[in-house]
Formats: structure tokens, sequence, C-alpha cells
């Protein structure tokens, strides 16, 4: 079994709902629990709020200013060309002070990514002159302290995060793309800029080209190491951006995509949690009258108490099978099916506000209904296998047979599933 960059415990083989995650095969979004971790501030995601700093609103496509290069042709193109590109790009710039180095850009250490868009470490806005003279009037910092910059009419957005995997950059990327967009649409120059430039800032402006070029992960960081050789993200910042490419480069905090990465990053930190933060747990269903969207209902059998919803369901591929289980077999006796994965028998959801008492404090349980305490399912945080072959972590387990799915009226439309 070839091992991924992370998370792995005990002898569980972990299999991702996603196509690939660090792109070393496997295809393994759990984070590393041997990394130093962070919280990058994602369980407050939604309030984090940066220090004077206005919201932007998100802009439209249109409102990006047109950029050389920006089609997929052109990045696959700038790839072959390698490093000249940077300085035979058309540059803002460059266009009113020659080439190369003699730009006031390069003399102020940045990279021009795009016309306008530039790359940079620390020493890239040291001198607020040269982001004067480059035509650079808003700045994004992601590092761990914020900057001083001082400069008359400069916008910032501060983005406090250290260049670890465990750091949560996912749930920040929308609020950065806004501003990069924002600032752009108001005709300024921007920087995007962190302590070396070369990971988190990457980071930032790998998520901000897939979303305004519709570039793939690949093709946009290919793009830019073009522009920027020594660029190298972390491996956990590559994971969340393959992730942000499946949620369509919208962080959209109710996608199964989004909730799994988030129980990730608990499950990261979660022998030493008191408690469970709050977000975590999707409503009691018996709690809330049913909205528009609450399309379908799953029941106990046996006493018809409410457990959860369809929208609680974080659906996975189906795994290989017989064939997944078999490294629990002697080998001589491996059946040799393949193709026809075992239908999943039970659903693997997020958890509800029922399951709390049962969670805290122990790393894996069995999940009783809360009125009639039937056996519903397991749980575990390092993770279960389905019986598909395929691995949840963390896992959260209901039966399918314990649980009874309850259709929504049809005057509130039909069954729609958030994927
Ligand atoms: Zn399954
Ligand atoms: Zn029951």
């Amino acid at each position: 079994m070839k091992r991924c960059c992370r998370f792995r415990r005990r002898d569980h083989r972990f299999e991702a709902d996603f196509d690939g995650c660090c792109g070393k095969g496997g295809g393994d979004p759990a984070p590393n629990a041997a990394e130093p971790r962070v919280w990058g501030g994602f369980l407050s995601a939604g309030s984090w709020d940066p220090p004077g700093v206005r919201a932007e609103p998100a802009l439209p496509r249109a409102a990006l200013p047109p950029a050389a290069g920006s089609s997929e042709g052109a990045a696959a193109q700038c790839g072959r060309r390698g490093r000249s590109s940077r300085s035979s790009r058309p540059s803002v710039a460059g266009a009113a002070a020659g080439r190369g180095a003699t730009t006031p850009a390069a003399a102020a250490g940045m990279l021009q990514v795009r016309p306008g868009l530039y790359l940079g470490g620390a020493a890239a806005a040291a001198e607020p002159g040269g982001l004067r003279e480059a035509g650079v009037g808003a700045v994004l910092t992601v590092d761990a302290e914020e900057p001083a910059l001082q400069a008359p009419d400069l916008r910032q957005l501060f983005v406090p995060a250290l260049d670890e995997p465990g750091t949560d950059l996912l749930s920040r990327l929308d609020r950065c793309v806004a501003f990069v967009l924002q600032a752009r649409a108001e005709g300024r120059g921007v920087l995007v800029r962190c302590h070396a430039g070369v990971s988190r800032s990457v980071a930032v402006m790998t998520a901000f080209l897939m979303k305004t070029e519709q570039l793939s992960f690949e093709k946009a960081y290919e793009n830019l190491q073009t522009i920027q050789p020594a660029a190298k993200m972390n491996e956990g910042f590559e994971w969340q951006l393959k992730l942000y490419q499946a949620m369509g480069c919208e962080v959209d905090t109710s996608s199964a995509v989004y909730k799994q990465y988030r129980l990730q990053k608990v499950t990261e930190k979660y022998p030493e949690l008191r408690n469970l933060p709050q977000e975590l747990f999707a409503v009691d269903p018996t709690t809330v009258s049913p909205g528009p969207n609450d399309e379908v209902l799953y029941k106990c059998r046996k006493c018809r108490r409410s457990l959860f919803r369809s929208s609680s369901i974080l659906d996975h591929k189906e795994g290989s099978g017989p064939v997944a289980f078999a490294h629990k077999r002697p080998a001589p006796a491996l059946p040799r099916i393949s193709g026809s994965p075992a239908p999943c028998t039970s659903h693997f959801v997020e958890p509800v506000q029922w399951m709390e008492p049962a969670l805290l404090g122990v790393m894996d349980g069995q999940l009783l209904c809360p009125k009639c305490n039937a056996k519903l399912g397991s749980f575990n945080w390092y993770g279960e296998q389905c019986s598909c072959g395929r691995w949840i972590t963390p896992a959260f387990q209901i039966h399918k047979n314990r649980v009874d799915e309850v259709k929504a009226l049809p005057a509130l439309g039909p069954p729609t599933r958030r994927a």
C-alpha cells in the first residue's frame, strides 16, 4: 500500500471522496496529525474579520480587467516557455520603465503574474515608494504577523496564517479572491505577499488564477511556477486547493466536501479537545420545523424518532468492494473480484446534535437512538471502512437498515440533495 502524505493511524487505509489530494498518490485528503498544528481559524470562518479592512463583495468575473495570458492554452504555453516568460511578458511596470530587473516592480522585489498583479515576499513591500512606483495600490498579506505598511490610499487585507499544512487557508480563499478582484476592478495594482513568497502567497495566487481564469489547480500552479520557479506551497495547501476546485472555486460551507474537510480538521486536534465546536453539529431535526430545503428525513425504524436529514449525508464514491478488504485476509484466499463494488450498507453523516454526549472524550463507540436506544451505527474519529471498501475519516456511520427514509411532501418540491 502506498502511503500518502497525511494522517494514517493504526492500520487504516483512508481513501478520499475527492480525486487526488496531495498529488502523491492514493487520494488522501486527511490532514497530517504529525505536523505542527495550526488553527487558522476556520472554526470561526464567517465571523473572522481582519482588522482595518472593509468587507469586499464578490465581483462578477466580468469585473476582472482583461489580462494577458488568461486562457488555459496561454497558461500551458507559459509552461513551455519556462523561466524566460517572466521578462518577456507584457508588464505594466515594464512598459513604463523597461524590462527585467530594471522595472519598478522587480526593483521592489515583486514578480509580475499578470499585468498589475504581483507576487512577493517580505521584502516586496518593504518600501512604500517601491509599491507606488510599480503602481501597486492594494496589498494582500498572508503571513504570521501583520505588516506595518504605511502608504496613503493603500488598501490592505491581512490574513493571519502560518506556512504549515494544518493552516486553514481554504476558509479564507473567497475573501482573498474577492479582495484582489475588487482592487483590480478599481484599477489598482495588487501585490499578494507572504514571508518568503513561495508558499502562502503562491497558494492564494493559485486560487485566484483558478477562479478567474477557470484553470485547474495543476494548470494554475504550473503557470505560477514558470513565473516563480521557487514556488512550492506546502502539501496541506495543495490539498485545500484541490478541495477548492472540487467546490467549483467557491467555498460552500454547506457542501459535503467542506463538511468533511472541517471534520478532518477537528480530527487533527480531537484527542486534546475538551468540547467539540458546536458548528460541527447538524441541528437536531426534532428541534426545527422542516424548511423548503429539508428534502428527506431519516427516522429510527424502531421508534420513528427523526435522526438526520439528507443534507447531513457525506457522500462518498464507492470503494473497490471486496478487494478493498484484502488486507484483512490471507493473501492466497483473496477473491479475484473486480469492477463490482459492494453496495454501501451505511450512511456516513456529519455529527448531529443528539450524538454529542456519545462522542465526547472517546475515539470510537456506538451510536444509539436517543429515544429508544436502538443501535443505529457507530462512530470512529480515526475512520471506518464502508461496506463498499471505502475508508471514511472520521466516520459517523448509520446502518441503512436501522432507519427509514421519509420523503418530502410533493408541495415542497422534488427531493434534491446538496452534493
Ligand atoms: Zn460505501
Ligand atoms: Zn429509536
